[in-house]
């Protein structure tokens, strides 16, 4: 079995005391890549770090809408350095977070700093890794409707590969209807631990309903841990237990939806080929 972890901070403190293993524990379990997002300029690099000694680690950087505190000219500079790492494939993790940012004028800045990037995204060609999360968690408000109105205007402007391939709408924790937005401006959406929750009946309703074809596994390690280790720090290795949740959703086999979901994947971040 292929599998690929699209969405994994390995760069996060929580690795700090096996890292090594947690990276051999996952190509033991039959990952072949993973993707190392960054939150902002310091873990963007520490992500490039991680992917220039990791033959199967990949990194994308950029400013997370919740850590925004050092965005300036100059942090933004040194992540344009770093974009062009022959192993960072896209820029990310950016978006909007209306869960913890509640002053509009600080969502203003997140809307900015998003168009920004999203900007620098278009210019060196790469697609976006796009983190959404609104307030009180609800399933649709505001930080959508800002988000697909910003994501689309910005996909309207692209040609070529990257209008085709523009990005992923990671850990998808929206409606039907946000994700087939989304699909119609051609994102991926990326499933998370979360689809193998008791709770969680809308959102394996919602996954059933999407193409194969366009969806990405993540495990969003530390974070998010699949049901049977909830309770455990979340780790690459355990994104098996999503690939079973999503093909019972689909009914096939764990082995056809790693090699549908790695072959996604390898489409959208071509790997620095
Ligand atoms: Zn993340």
């Amino acid at each position: 079995m292929q599998l690929t972890d699209t969405h994994c901070h390995l760069d996060y403190h929580k690795f700090d005391s096996d890292r090594a293993e947690v990276i051999q524990r996952a190509i033991d379990a039959g990952l072949i890549r993973m993707l190392v997002p960054g939150l902002h300029h310091r873990s963007s690099r520490d992500a490039v770090q991680l992917a220039e000694s990791n033959s199967s680690v990949y990194a994308a950087v950029g400013f997370h809408p919740t850590d925004l505190e050092e965005f300036s000219e100059e942090s933004f500079q040194q992540v344009k350095e770093l974009a062009k790492h022959p192993k960072v494939v896209a820029i990310g993790e950016i978006g909007i977070d209306y869960y913890w940012v509640k002053e509009n004028d600080k969502r203003a800045f997140q809307r900015d700093a998003l168009k920004q990037q999203l900007q620098f995204a278009k210019d060196i060609n790469k697609p976006v890794i796009i983190h959404m999360r609104e307030e009180n968690d609800a399933w649709f408000g505001e930080a959508s409707q800002d988000l697909l109105k910003i994501l689309e205007e910005w996909q309207n402007s692209l040609k070529g590969s990257l209008a085709e391939k523009p990005g992923v709408l990671h850990s998808f924790n929206g409606t039907l209807e946000t994700a087939q937005k989304g699909l119609a401006l051609n994102f991926y959406i990326g499933v998370t631990g979360p689809v193998t929750y008791k709770n969680a009946e809308k959102k394996r309703e919602i996954i059933q309903q999407l193409p194969l074809e366009k969806l990405l596994i993540e495990t969003d390690s530390p974070f998010l841990s699949p049901k049977p280790v909830r309770e455990k720090r979340n780790e690459p290795s355990y994104i098996l237990h999503i690939a079973d949740k999503i093909a019972e959703i689909h009914s096939k086999s764990p082995a056809e939806i790693a090699a549908i979901t790695t072959a996604n994947a390898a489409r959208l971040f071509a790997w620095g080929d």
